[in-house]
């Protein structure tokens, strides 16, 4: 069999266009500059994993996984996903961009077109659990740590609004709620973190998520579902429509320094629960509504974030540098 010669190997690699490419097999849809969809690669039931970067971009015309790895461009797609040899995954791309390549024909039959079924739908929680499941009177340790910080007069009084209007509530067995409900009121997640009276988290334990719980997995069937874990506070945008959005790590930092500010038209504070949990999808209200936004990573942050920042793409988004940290405000919350 002739061996492909390097000029056409390089027209095709020049013709070929990943989201076409990737777009034959998987339903992309647009996350800022970028393409994602469901990973092809591994199990994937959270969208903004995989993420196709145009050929425009730098960087661009490649496809990559956040959660297995799987990284390349349209051949190296086109090797892994329909198993084919390199001179074979030249072949198709010569089919479908008209380049001739040689006389051999692709050595494999496409399979017949088939609709991409789409995600399954979004978990979506009843918003009358919120009230039901998660108390204000549940014992609580963050809860009531945080009455304990030096605050001011004025911020003391506000606290319980804020907590309010952040829903952060007490579950029943003394952990700390932090419901995810995103900008357009749809109640999707919650994260239940166990503290100590200290205000710290209980290291011992890992965070909970509700449709894990006994008794509420049942009802609400997540396998059959794509769970989307909004930023904490998003349901506030719609509140504030003209508030510049800082994200920071952790809830309890969210929730801090919205009390602490106050006002939150002037600013609001929103987290994404950890270092490695900001995400293209989360992000993308904020890009479409051309929020002023602020990262503020942790110190050991900085440069993760910026990468993330810099794959958004959206020029309304900086990350914070300086360092900042609050006197209480001194550990990761992170799962
Ligand atoms: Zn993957």
């Amino acid at each position: 069999m002739p061996k492909i010669d390097d000029l056409t190997i390089r027209r095709i690699k020049d013709a070929a266009n990943i989201e076409d490419v990737v777009g034959e097999f998987v339903q992309l849809r647009k996350a800022g500059v970028n393409r994602t969809g469901l990973c092809p690669f591994h199990d994937d039931r959270h969208t903004g994993n995989f993420i196709v970067r145009p050929k425009r971009l730098k960087d661009g015309n490649t496809f990559r996984c956040f959660v297995c790895g799987a990284k390349g461009d349209s051949v190296e797609f086109l090797m892994r996903h329909e198993g084919l040899t390199f001179p074979d995954a030249i072949r198709w791309l010569g089919q479908k961009y008209s380049i001739l390549v040689d006389d051999v024909p692709v050595n494999y039959t496409p399979p017949p077109p088939r609709p991409v079924p789409p995600p399954p739908p979004l978990l979506e929680i009843p918003r009358e659990w919120v009230g039901a499941l998660a108390k204000r009177q549940h014992p609580n340790n963050f809860i009531d740590w945080l009455y304990t910080l030096p605050w001011g007069e004025a911020e003391r009084k506000q606290l319980s609004r804020t907590l309010w209007q952040y829903c952060v509530m007490g579950w029943k067995d003394g952990r700390t709620t932090f419901w995810q409900i995103d900008h357009e009121g749809h109640v999707r997640c919650a994260k239940l973190m166990r503290y100590l009276d200290n205000g710290h988290r209980d290291k011992q334990e890992h965070p909970g998520w509700i449709y894990n719980q006994p008794g509420i997995r049942e009802r609400l069937d997540p396998d059959q579902h794509t769970i989307i874990r909004p930023l904490f506070g998003a349901h506030l945008l719609a509140r504030y429509p003209d508030a510049p959005v800082n994200v920071v790590e952790s809830e309890k930092t969210a929730v801090i320094m919205a009390n602490y500010y106050g006002d939150l038209h002037q600013g609001l504070w929103l987290a994404c629960g950890g270092l490695n949990w900001l995400n293209l999808d989360s992000m993308q209200p904020l890009i479409d509504q051309g929020r002023t936004v602020w990262l503020w990573p942790d110190r050991d942050g900085i440069e993760q974030w910026q990468q993330v920042c810099a794959k958004l793409g959206a020029d309304n988004v900086r990350v914070y540098t300086d360092f900042f940290r609050t006197h209480y405000v001194s550990e990761d919350d992170g799962p």
